[in-house]
């Protein structure tokens, strides 16, 4: 059944709460993007290490983490990367489906602790003009906004990281060269002295960005980061 709504491209949606068919399956969705068993059917991570969100049987740290610590502190995934999860990320990317970041936005706010400040991934100012919006801040501006009930008051900073320079997509490199090409690609003007930091992205592949994002912010004086994704790829 997916197929025509992501095909037909780049209309924008409205933000207002209007009565929908759900993106997969065309059933009365109310005002969400999904349906409820549509919803409830979504790939979800099993057990998995807190660091870096890869399957881990009892739910402990992996053996890649204890070899070799991730600059950031925890990881969390509402699901894994896959079908029908890798069409909608992709249908707000590229399709501007807005209405998915407060769906998104959901499923990271039941999970997720709450932090001081949260920034998200930030896009190179070339590819925001090209795109039109960042689907990571749209993200977190809502996750932002419903984290406010019971959880510690978190702080939404769209600029708090900037990308200074250009890097090719690293779906379009080897793993090994992913490292390489995200250095020296973040800045940070904030001063994080002591704060819990959380960054928003949509996907979580090696890690290698995230990592990257996350020694600039710990070099601007965060005491913990935390990568809050829609999606974790498991490959
Ligand atoms: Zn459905
Ligand atoms: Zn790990």
């Amino acid at each position: 059944m997916i197929g025509s709504w992501l095909l037909n491209g780049s209309t924008r949606v409205a933000r207002a709460a209007l009565p929908q068919d759900c993106l997969l399956c065309g059933a009365a969705s109310d005002d969400a993007p999904l349906c409820g068993p549509c919803r409830d059917e979504l790939p979800t991570l099993q057990r998995s290490c807190p660091l870096c969100a890869m399957p881990s049987a009892l739910g402990e740290i992996c053996g890649t983490c204890l070899r070799q610590p991730p600059p950031f502190d925890m990881t969390v995934a509402a699901w894994r990367y896959a079908y029908p999860v890798d069409r909608l990320v992709q249908a707000l990317k590229f399709h501007g489906r807005l209405a998915l970041a407060p769906f998104f936005a959901d499923a990271l706010a039941c999970l997720v602790q709450g932090a001081d400040i949260v920034i998200p991934m930030p896009l190179h100012p070339a590819r925001l003009t090209e795109r039109g919006f960042n689907q990571a801040a749209e993200i977190a501006r809502e996750l932002t906004g419903k984290l406010g009930t019971g959880k510690p008051a978190t702080r939404l900073a769209l600029q708090g990281a900037s990308r200074i320079r250009r890097t090719l997509p690293q779906a379009d490199l080897p793993v090994d060269e992913r490292s390489r090409n995200v250095r020296g690609a973040f800045a940070c003007d904030l001063d994080l002295t002591g704060a819990r930091v959380a960054v928003v992205d949509d996907v979580m592949t090696t890690g290698a960005t995230l990592g990257e994002l996350a020694k600039v912010l710990k070099r601007a004086g965060a005491a913990r980061v935390e990568n809050w994704v829609v999606a974790r790829t498991l490959d």
